[in-house]
């Protein structure tokens, strides 16, 4: 049996996992979540020799100065499985020894590495070696400590083995942790959301500590240069033309790429784009989004399946919340930001939200939805600046029209639309989400029904709120727009314009209406697309829309 064969039995990783947090092994081993953080880097670094295999298993009880390193073991019998950092000769007996990056307890080992060890011990047992204690190096104390394997401690072994297959065959995850200081440290945590998860369940009263990251460091890469080149070269992405060097950036900080018209990506380049889970989005000339390429598809089959299966009812719940959340944010934005007397329209956006919590059928749904756009709409030009300083052009919105847009406003509201749904399909990929599977917007061959149905609630407060920025701003000019054939899109630099933008509106940071913390809108959206994923998976009873006031 190899580390690759089908999973029947338990990696000693694993009851390390389960023994630290019962959800960490489940997203770990049955969704096959994995996130870096520091502990984890540095967890690698302290294992980066004794990860390279050496030495001779069978000549250590004879010699016992000999060691064996990155030993891999399993037993169907057992159910278990480890690779052994380094085993060496202990007497007539070997000695496993496990390195772990932190420092010792005041006495003994920390409870979850004793049974990680205690596995390794009866492991080497099974394969016909007699072993009795097992050893734990410390790499922040740089001590060596010793756990005697007898009798309780086998039972404790075997015990937590069988929980782990019965939490293993759960159709969904154990709930976190409560307020525990375990989940600072753990690596999962931004993916988990322990405390807004039991926040939500009324588990705990205690407000959610701001533990997920307040915005990814890393950072989308647009390549928008005709005739660019983007290649890979000692670990940075090299956008080049004709020879010369365009831009030359660390791959550790690139979250996806997007490229626009006429360019070119070498085969090296997704290659390594796909081995580190970034989505590679590709845009017409005009700013529509074609396509994507990523890696393998998402491992977390029971959530696919709970995408498919989920009932109408259960569905429709979820599209209810989202344009609920769609038609309040549109009209917060244009309570902040009209100029005139955009009341009666504010108000009768009001209504509406309560005629969509109200809808029981997707078509009434709809032409709610459709009613309120409408109205909004019709109000926009009294977001624009009817009067822009030192004659910059007068931006005038007559309705919404596209495909292609007739106009500059249309044009930047497309492109920002298109912008949008490029970011949330990029989330929902990393989520394990099939993106082409809605619960609102029916699936139809190549579109990404979920991310436009994720797209509604951020639709004002990202795309809407950009387009009447750069516009107020006067950061876009007439000179930013050209005519063709009856439509009208962006030039390259006005392009580039738009882009940064966008980018520094996700940035923004913004303070969650419910839990009470300041997030970028960047991470809003993950955090959003894991709620939608723990309501199919039936851990929270409903989905809720991001809202600001
Ligand atoms: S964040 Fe907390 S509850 Fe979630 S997996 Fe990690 S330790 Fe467990």
């Amino acid at each position: 049996m190899t580390e690759d064969d089908p999973v029947n039995v338990i990696p000693a990783r694993m009851v390390n996992e389960f023994v630290y947090c019962p959800r960490l092994f489940y997203l770990e081993f049955v969704d096959r979540l994995f996130a870096e953080n520091d502990d984890v880097a540095q967890g690698r670094h302290t294992h980066r020799r004794v990860d390279q295999p050496g030495g001779d298993l069978d000549e250590l009880p004879a010699h016992p100065a000999i060691r064996a390193r990155s030993v891999w073991l399993s037993s169907e019998s057992l159910g278990l499985a480890a690779r052994i950092d380094m085993v060496q000769g202990d007497g007539d007996s070997v000695l496993p020894v496990d390195y772990k990056k932190g420092v010792a307890p005041a006495e003994g080992v920390w409870p979850s590495d004793e049974v990680q060890v205690g596995v390794q011990v009866l492991l080497l047992r099974d394969h016909g070696y007699r072993c009795d204690r097992a050893a734990v190096w410390y790499e922040g104390g740089r001590e060596r400590r010793y756990v005697e394997v007898g009798d309780a401690l086998t039972a404790r072994v075997l015990e937590l083995a069988a929980e782990m297959r019965v939490v293993a065959s759960a159709a969904r995850a154990p709930l976190p942790l409560i307020s525990s200081p375990k989940c600072p440290r753990c690596s999962l945590v931004g993916l988990c959301l322990p405390d807004e998860t039991n926040a939500r369940l009324a588990r705990s009263q205690l407000p959610p500590r701001r533990i997920v990251p307040r915005d990814p460091d890393h950072r989308p890469l647009y390549i928008t240069e005709p005739g660019a080149f983007v290649g890979v070269s000692r670990g940075r992405v090299e956008v080049t033309r004709d020879k010369e060097k365009l831009e030359s950036v660390r791959l550790i900080d690139v979250s996806q790429v997007s490229v626009f018209g006429r360019v070119q990506v070498s085969t090296q380049a997704l290659t390594e784009f796909f081995a580190r889970d970034i989505p590679v989005f590709y845009f017409s000339y005009g700013g529509w989004l074609n396509g994507s390429a990523t890696g393998l598809p998402a491992k977390n089959v029971e959530l696919r399946r709970r995408q498919v299966t989920a009932s109408a009812d259960f569905a429709s719940r979820a599209a209810v919340r989202m344009v609920e959340g769609k038609i309040r944010n549109s009209r917060t934005l244009l309570r902040r930001n009209g100029r005139g007397d955009v009341r009666l329209v504010v108000a009768q956006l009001a209504e509406l939200v309560g005629a969509a919590g109200r809808a029981v059928r997707t078509a009434e749904l709809l032409g709610i939805e459709g009613t309120a756009a409408r109205l909004y709409f019709s109000q926009f030009n009294a977001m624009l600046r009817a009067a822009p300083p030192d004659g910059l052009p007068v931006f005038d919105f007559a309705g919404r029209n596209r495909r292609p847009p007739r106009d500059p406003v249309n044009a930047l509201l497309s492109f920002c639309y298109s912008l949008l749904t490029k970011d949330l399909l990029g989330v929902l990929l990393g989520v394990g989400f099939d993106p082409y599977q809605g619960v609102y917007h029916r699936p139809r061959f190549g579109r990404p029904a979920l991310a436009l149905d994720l797209a509604e609630e951020f639709r004002p407060l990202v795309a809407d709120s950009v387009v009447v920025t750069v516009l107020n701003n006067g950061e876009l000019t007439a000179a930013d727009f050209l005519s063709r054939a009856g439509g009208v899109q962006l030039t390259p630099e006005g392009r580039r314009t738009v882009l940064r933008a966008y980018e520094r509106r996700l940035d923004q940071e913004v303070t969650h209406p419910e839990f009470k913390y300041r997030i970028s809108y960047r991470r809003v959206m993950d955090v959003q697309a894991r709620v939608l994923a723990a309501y199919l998976l039936g851990e929270l009873p409903d989905y809720v829309p991001f809202v600001t006031r």
